[in-house]
């Protein structure tokens, strides 16, 4: 029998609407396109007459509701916070209680929350670490779900397990999940946190339920990793500037890294990794639309099935500097590049781009990690290289991304040509040997611009 690993989180872990439709979800009562057995694209390793099961869950601490409202993370934490400055924390321990409380009401269960309550008070006012109360969260939560759905709660103690410097121990904690699961038929498991080799509770980053979702999946050979929140799917470009920018069904691995990489990432690379090394397929979705069939993100780009459009998305951000070294008779010089990349090791920065010509050499860096540094590295550039000029400059660098680029002439004349009937004149281009995504480089105030338009080149 297959096994879909679902992780839920965000909004439809706060709603009792939401979470009926979880119920609904991992019994299989309702027919979810995407998923197996039904006619929209099957996930490979989920179609088959064995319709795979969601019999482990991960799960995460209630989202917002609305604007207004309040993680129950974000909470925690400030319970945390006034016990260390000493400032009453009940009234807002209180708000964390009665969510929970609405929540079980709401969905008609009965479960000692008071005894349990109780206890993570005692150990607040007790030493109670900011990871062990910013974890409770999670904890109440996979209790309630367990009993809502009838399946067993699996505390993630002792699953997910951490070194004494805090660092994952994955094959123990692979180990540990299996071993603990195979002696469940169901299992509902907290997500965000682990235990360090004494025992206390360590978290991992914000967000970071998706990583244990992760490893869980990892750990029971899932078909599928789910990953059900708050965004339907991933969009080909940022709404913001690309007005209703079409969602991407499939897409691979290696294209999500690319796409995350310049820009806001679209995931935390730490919740992907486990999956993408193991082939696993990931899911995005979300319980608010469940007649959207989400992204799929997948290892081969064979995989991909119904690909209408060549570009895959492109992500980008105005915020780059640039270093220019121009010197004659810098091309062919034995180990002068790694003279100019050493100046920025020596400053701990790391590097983007190193666009090249014969005699110039360009080195592109995250503005915000030079910032308050930049006279100090060009004077360093000089002192190293005695350069003829060194010019800093700000950049936006775009990713143009497509799998689909790979082998088919035209992709990149399209998207030149699209810039260039803007006016826009490119500052850099790097295209690697994967053919699979182009970096340009613009001005910062045409980056917007050039977004749109490599857009409009692609999509119409
Ligand atoms: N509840 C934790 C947070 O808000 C973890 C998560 O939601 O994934 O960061």
């Amino acid at each position: 029998m297959g096994l879909i690993l679902s992780k839920f989180g965000g909004r439809c872990i706060g709603d009792v609407e939401e979470l009926a439709k979880i119920k609904n979800i991992i019994r299989g009562d309702i027919a979810i396109p995407g998923t197996a057995g039904t006619t929209t694209p099957d996930i490979p390793g989920t179609a088959g007459t064995s319709a795979p099961e969601r019999r482990y869950i991960v799960v995460s601490a209630p989202g917002k509701r609305s604007e207004e409202d309040q993680k129950i993370t974000d909470l925690l934490y400030l319970c945390f916070s006034n016990i260390e400055h000493n400032v009453p924390y009940q009234q807002v321990f209180q708000v964390v209680c009665e969510r929970f409380l609405a929540i079980a009401a709401g969905l008609g269960i009965r479960i000692d929350l008071a005894g349990e309550f109780l206890a993570i008070q005692k150990k607040m006012e007790h030493g109670g670490t900011e990871d062990y109360i910013a974890s409770r969260g999670e904890y109440i939560m996979a209790k309630i779900l367990a009993a809502y759905l009838d399946m067993d709660f699996v505390d993630a103690e002792g699953l997910i397990l951490f070194d004494k410097f805090g660092r994952l121990m994955e094959e123990e904690t692979d180990r540990a999940i299996r071993e603990e699961l195979e002696k469940h038929e169901t299992a509902i498991i907290p997500g965000f946190y682990g235990t360090l080799p004494d025992g206390s509770i360590k978290t991992f980053v914000r967000g970071g339920s998706d990583i244990t979702g992760a490893l869980v999946a990892k750990a029971m050979h899932a078909d599928v990793y789910e990953n059900w929140g708050d965004r339907s799917g991933f969009l080909m470009a940022d709404p913001a500037i690309v007005e209703n920018p079409r969602q991407i069904e499939h897409m691979t691995y290696a294209e999500l890294r690319e796409l995350s990489y310049i820009g806001s990432p679209m995931m935390p690379e730490a919740s992907i990794f486990p999956v993408r090394r193991a082939g696993i397929p990931l899911h995005i979705r979300s319980t608010e639309d469940l007649s959207n069939p989400g992204t799929l993100i997948t290892t081969e780009p064979s995989d991909i099935r119904c690909k209408e459009s060549e570009l895959t998305g492109v992500a980008g951000s105005a915020n780059f500097a640039v270093f220019s070294v121009f010197r004659g008779l810098l091309g062919g010089e034995k180990g002068v590049l790694r003279k100019i990349l050493s100046v920025f090791e020596d400053w701990d920065i790391s590097v983007e781009h190193v666009p090249s010509g014969i005699d110039s050499l360009s080195v592109i860096v995250s503005a915000d990690a030079v910032e308050g540094k930049e006279d100090e590295i060009v004077d360093e550039l000089r002192r190293k290289i005695r350069p003829e000029n060194v010019v800093v400059e700000r950049v936006a660098l775009m990713n143009v991304v497509g799998s689909a680029f790979y082998h088919r002439p035209g992709c990149a004349a399209k998207t030149m040509t699209a810039l260039a009937k803007e006016g826009i004149s490119l500052r850099m281009i790097d295209q690697g040997a994967s053919e699979i995504n182009i970096i340009l480089g613009v001005a910062p105030e045409e980056f917007e611009t050039a977004v749109r338009a490599i857009y409009k080149a692609f999509e119409g």
